[in-house]
């Protein structure tokens, strides 16, 4: 039997509530395999370890969680410490320090649940958005000068290093040809970044090469938000730099019904490290502490894990119960108006899990 090592992480606000969740979710995966189980190891790292420590993780944090099979994340970010504190202290040191270069976001309107886009009907929105993780505007290169004076200036530097370009492109063509519609949209701003979105056109265009069954596209990203509202079905797979895809997948949350419900997978491809799931949601200040999260984001998370350990019956098996508890609006959130509380959702995703065992053996 198979012992899967997962690092869980709450941090702050409602991830210290969803986590747990997940935990159960897992457990009761593992209550229905005579194959694997699980090993956590829970870490207290965000907003009240900085408090304590004035760092949101130890020095050698990344050391600590370096042999786990993977990592289940809550979020990072808290009321009384500011935003870039919490994210490049404790999310973006474990993307970068593991080098999850492929941040993976599937998008589908899950049964039950009520997109806003009147024209819409829910097959028509089948997408996975592909977002370079480790540099592009995000690579933390910039700094400030003349700070007060009124020639302050600051700079965010966007690199993009061809090595890291090609290695996103070619994960995104390789994960469009997995899917049934063999169907790639790169997402460029190449009219006015005219340095490095010109770069990427270019690797694109040599990157399609390998994949002559995958169909390809360019979208500006501007006019990729218009596509995503009306032709939603004209998408499938696309791929796009770190802030413009950090956009797109917010704005495909919202049309797949709530960001409480979006998973996203930051991955380590070549598997040298751990790969780090999470739902894409924040820590909700508004809601946190109450019980009134939606853990679906964290459970579809789940499934992305359990895929990339290679449990694919398993993944299969929870994803159907998730679809079975959104089908009935009375497990829905509060984010989509309904009354149900985080553990109404994770005890009926749990019994479905224990009932249906058939679906389960299936695992690799
Ligand atoms: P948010 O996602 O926390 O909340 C936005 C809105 O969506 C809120 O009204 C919230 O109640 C609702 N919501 C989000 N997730 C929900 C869920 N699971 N169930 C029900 N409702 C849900 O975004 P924000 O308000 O912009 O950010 C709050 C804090 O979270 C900030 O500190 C921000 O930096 C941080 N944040 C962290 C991450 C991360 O760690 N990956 C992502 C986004 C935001
Ligand atoms: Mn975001």
């Amino acid at each position: 039997m198979k012992t899967y090592r997962i690092a869980t992480i709450p941090g702050d606000g409602i991830g210290k509530e969803v986590v747990p969740a997940g935990k159960r979710v897992l457990e009761a995966i593992a209550a229905r395999s005579n194959d694997f189980g699980f090993e956590f190891e829970d870490f207290d790292w965000g907003g009240d370890y900085y408090r304590q420590h004035g760092v949101m993780m130890p020095a050698d944090g990344l050391d600590a969680i370096r042999d786990k099979d993977a990592i289940l994340f809550g979020s990072a970010g808290d009321p009384h410490i500011p935003d870039h504190v919490t994210l490049w202290g404790l999310r973006l040191k474990i993307c970068q320090g593991f080098d999850q270069y492929a941040n993976v976001r599937p998008t589908r309107i899950l049964p039950g649940i009520e997109g806003p886009l009147k024209r819409c009907s829910p097959k028509d929105l089948d997408w996975v958005i592909v977002r370079e993780n480790s540099e592009g505007e995000y690579s933390g290169v910039g700094g400030r000068a003349h700070q007060g004076h009124p020639i302050e200036v600051a700079t965010d530097v966007s690199l993009m290093t061809r090595a890291g370009v090609e290695r996103i492109l070619r994960f995104a063509f390789r994960l469009a040809q997995s899917r049934p519609r063999k169907l790639l949209t790169v997402i460029t701003k190449s009219n006015a970044q005219r340095h490095a979105m010109v770069m990427w056109d270019e690797i694109a265009l040599e990157v399609s090469k390998e994949f002559p069954d995958v169909t390809w596209g360019k979208e500006l990203v501007d006019a990729a938000t218009a596509r995503m509202v009306n032709r939603p079905a004209s998408l499938d797979t696309l791929v796009a730099t770190n802030l413009h895809a950090d956009i797109l997948s917010d704005l495909a949350a919202a049309l797949a019904g709530s960001l409480g419900i979006a998973p996203t997978a930051n991955l380590d491809p070549e598997r040298r490290y751990p790969s780090m799931f999470e739902p894409i949601h924040g820590s909700a200040f508004d809601i946190m502490g109450k019980g009134l999260a939606n853990p679906i984001g964290t459970f579809w998370s789940v499934v992305m894990m359990l895929e990339h350990l290679g449990e694919r019956g398993a993944a299969r098996a929870l994803m159907t119960a998730i679809e079975h508890v959104t089908g009935d609006p009375t497990l829905h959130t509060g984010d989509l108006g309904g009354k149900a509380t985080t553990a109404q959702v994770t005890e009926a995703v749990c019994a479905l899990l224990a009932s249906n065992s058939a679906v389960t053996s299936e695992a690799a």
